[in-house]
């Protein structure tokens, strides 16, 4: 370690778009608490260094999801320790070598999974590293990037420290067996340009290719372009038209973006489309409302930006339980008709404008723009290198 900072690994795999955006927010909170003394590294142990079968797990999770059953199938059948610890023992066995050369390439002074996949196996790699004198006792820590219904193997008892969003997932920690000391609650960690102030509304519209005084709608589909976004597009378009602006995100669907830009609009009606965006922050600042699947990441950024929201669509699963989380908390609806979604919002920028301002004060009220430096102040007590204490490595070392 030439440059004697002290270094973060973080892991995750881009299974949707949320574990990655989580990664980077990590990242960049790091580096605006503590500039050059981190560095911090982010990566996909699935993908880079475990061998076929494993480093195709991107690949399996996108086809699963596409086929809600499959995916259902597989998230229950995966769900009790009985089943999900041995399997994870195997799997270190078969991919222990690749993923020990990954830990000597980067070194770490701490581990930080934002990924339910990326405990059972790095653990066990790390006590036999550990156990075999080739690492020095390393903390490992977990953020927990679902909202509510998380998959038990996030939950891995050996952690130094878990972090999660809501006292639902506390309470399956607790639950699972996770002692109380372990577990800290802030909120997911969202990228820092969400928390900042940007120009008004009027002004920002003009950089981003919007119209400046007419009700914006954002459309998103998840960083995989999934959901009935077509089909919205031609609710909104139906029922609204030329009274209001659309804006229309497909994430990495590039087939996606090419149907919509071709498609024809009603008169007056203007339509923006984008592929995968890196400007999520500035888009919804500029935006009255969003009409999303019920994806974690996309939950708490639009509540930071007190965006009301209509949820139409959601991974089964892990985010079923979001769609209560935003309908009890009166800050959205859920609604998985095109026509109906587009009914709510017109009524929301028309009649019911009163309820809707609500909703934005509700939603602003929600959001949790400090969570990511909470974490990242807490995660920086779990790094020896750079608060001088000695590492206990409690979670390697424990690693069942
Ligand atoms: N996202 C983005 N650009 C895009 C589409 C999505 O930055 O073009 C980000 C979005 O802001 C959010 C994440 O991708 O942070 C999606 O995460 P979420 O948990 O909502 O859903 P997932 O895609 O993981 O199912």
């Amino acid at each position: 370690k030439p440059d004697g900072k002290t270094r973060v690994l973080i892991l995750m795999s881009d299974t949707g778009g949320g574990h990655r955006a989580s990664a980077e927010a990590l990242k960049a909170g790091f580096e605006e608490l503590y500039g050059s003394k981190y560095h911090v590294d982010i990566l996909d142990i699935w993908t880079h260094h475990t061998p076929y079968p494993f480093n195709q797990m991107p690949k399996t999770y996108s086809f699963l999801v596409r086929y809600g059953f499959l995916w259902r199938a597989a998230f229950n059948a995966w769900q009790p320790r009985i089943v999900h610890a041995p399997c994870s023992t195997v799997t270190a066995a078969i991919t222990g070598q690749r993923v020990s050369e990954a830990f000597d390439l980067y070194q770490p002074d701490l581990v930080v999974s934002v990924h339910p996949l990326m405990q059972h196996v790095p653990l066990r790699i790390m006590r036999m590293r550990i156990k075999a004198g080739m690492q020095p006792p390393t903390n490992f820590a977990t953020v927990v990037t679902d909202l509510t219904t998380c998959h038990n193997t996030w939950f891995h008892l050996g952690v130094d420290r878990c972090y999660v969003a809501t006292d639902a997932s506390l309470q399956q920690a607790l639950r699972l067996g996770l002692a109380a000391g372990q577990m800290r609650m802030y909120g997911l960690p969202i990228r820092p340009a969400f928390g900042r102030s940007f120009p008004a509304k009027n002004k920002l519209r003009k950089t981003l290719d919007m119209l400046p005084d007419k009700p914006a709608v954002l459309l998103v589909g998840g960083g995989e372009g999934m959901g009935p976004v077509e089909a919205t597009v031609d609710g909104v378009a139906a029922q609204m038209g030329a009274d209001c602006q659309l804006v229309v995100i497909c994430g990495r669907n590039a087939k996606l973006v090419d149907k919509l830009r071709s498609k024809s609009y009603p008169e007056g009606m203007h339509v923006v489309v984008h592929g995968f965006v890196t400007n999520m922050p500035e888009l919804m600042s500029a935006s009255d409302v969003i009409i999303t699947k019920a994806g974690p990441g996309t939950i708490s950024e639009a509540l930071i930006c007190g965006l009301p929201m209509v949820l139409n669509a959601f991974v089964p699963c892990q985010e079923e339980g979001n769609i209560p989380y935003v309908v009890d908390n009166k800050v959205g609806v859920f609604e998985k008709s095109p026509q109906r979604a587009a009914q709510i919002i017109r009524r929301w920028f028309g009649e019911a404008r009163e309820e809707f301002q609500e909703m934005k004060a509700r939603a602003k009220a929600l959001g949790k723009p400090h969570a990511l430096f909470d974490i990242c102040r807490d995660l920086h007590t779990l790094a020896p290198a750079a608060t001088g204490k000695k590492s206990a490595g409690k979670a390697a070392l424990a690693a069942a």
